[in-house]
């Protein structure tokens, strides 16, 4: 049953204008339909802007951080762009990252907290540069271990480091420093044997010098006073070391006055009152006897 919106009056089903008021009942129909027309729209342009903020929230997140990043410096921007990377990938992002962390004094540290945020090959590249920053700035503070240091993990980066800027700088004064350092050992090593061996003729010295004095005779300072004449038995050799087993074997040619080229040698025999250096003795075993020669064979041998 219609009833007329204005009069409450009866209508017929089909009837448009009331018979007692004239009220058209189309118009209400049509205010009707204006309405949910309108709230039609209204519901469509929300879901259109809800689509299009939550299509949008990564880029306004991103770019927040971005913000928020470049208004701050070293860590805590890099903290933020961390963030900004977080909410949408970007190589822009990735850029800002690498120069803030070149800038970094701590870079290496930075650079690790990258890991699984930042993509596989852009990492490796941010630490390549990041190494031969490091290479490049050690160098002009001539720390040359530590520029060869991060030269070798940049190589590890795959990294020619032939191409490095200072390369044939850094080479050259690398063997300049390991050039001095030999020098420096061999000086050691030299000093060394010199103290050791002035040890020994001290101990031999004074070995001689007793020997003699048990066989009474003060002028012999001999370490084996008859090894000219009589056969060495190994037993008695067994007694002396490398050094001292030398000695004794060079006696032999001391006796004859030969002139030793070794100046350790030299220096021992010149010290004993026995020895006479005679230039045309020149050391050869056929000049000795059967009984020396048998004794340096012997002492060869244990030495
Ligand atoms: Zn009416």
């Amino acid at each position: 049953m219609k009833t007329c919106k204005n009069c409450n009056n009866h209508l017929d089903k089909d009837q448009r204008f009331c018979n007692k008021c004239g009220y058209d009942t189309l118009k209400d129909d049509l205010k009707k339909n204006n309405l949910k027309n309108i709230i039609m729209i209204v519901v469509f342009i929300l879901v259109v802007i809800a689509l299009v903020v939550f299509s949008l929230k990564d880029n306004i997140v991103q770019s927040y951080y971005i913000k928020k990043g470049d208004g701050e410096n070293q860590s805590k921007a890099i903290n933020y762009y961390i963030k900004a990377l977080d909410a949408k990938y970007s190589d822009e992002v990735v850029q800002k990252l690498e120069s803030k962390i070149e800038e970094s004094e701590n870079s290496e540290m930075e650079l690790s907290k990258l890991k699984g945020i930042v993509k596989k090959d852009d990492l490796n590249s941010m630490y390549l540069n990041v190494y031969i920053q490091k290479a490049k700035e050690n160098f002009n503070k001539e720390n040359y271990k530590t520029t060869r240091k991060y030269l070798d993990l940049a190589k590890d980066y795959n990294y020619d480091i032939e191409t490095f800027e200072y390369y044939e700088d850094l080479v050259a004064i690398e063997n300049e420093a390991s050039e001095r350092e030999k020098e420096e050992k061999l000086d050691k090593a030299k000093e060394e044997t010199k103290e050791k061996e002035t040890v020994y003729i001290v101990e031999n010295n004074h070995f001689a010098y007793n020997y003699d004095s048990a066989y009474g005779n003060d002028e012999s300072y001999f370490i084996i006073p008859d090894s000219h004449i009589r056969y060495l038995s190994k037993e008695e050799l067994l007694n002396y070391n490398k050094s001292q087993l030398g000695y004794i074997r060079n006696e032999i040619f001391a006796r004859y006055g030969y002139i030793f080229k070794n100046d350790v040698y030299n220096n021992y025999f010149n010290s004993m009152p026995w020895y006479y250096p005679d230039s045309t003795f020149s050391g050869n075993i056929e000049d000795l006897n059967d009984i020396e020669r048998y004794n340096i064979e012997l002492i060869k041998s244990l030495e």
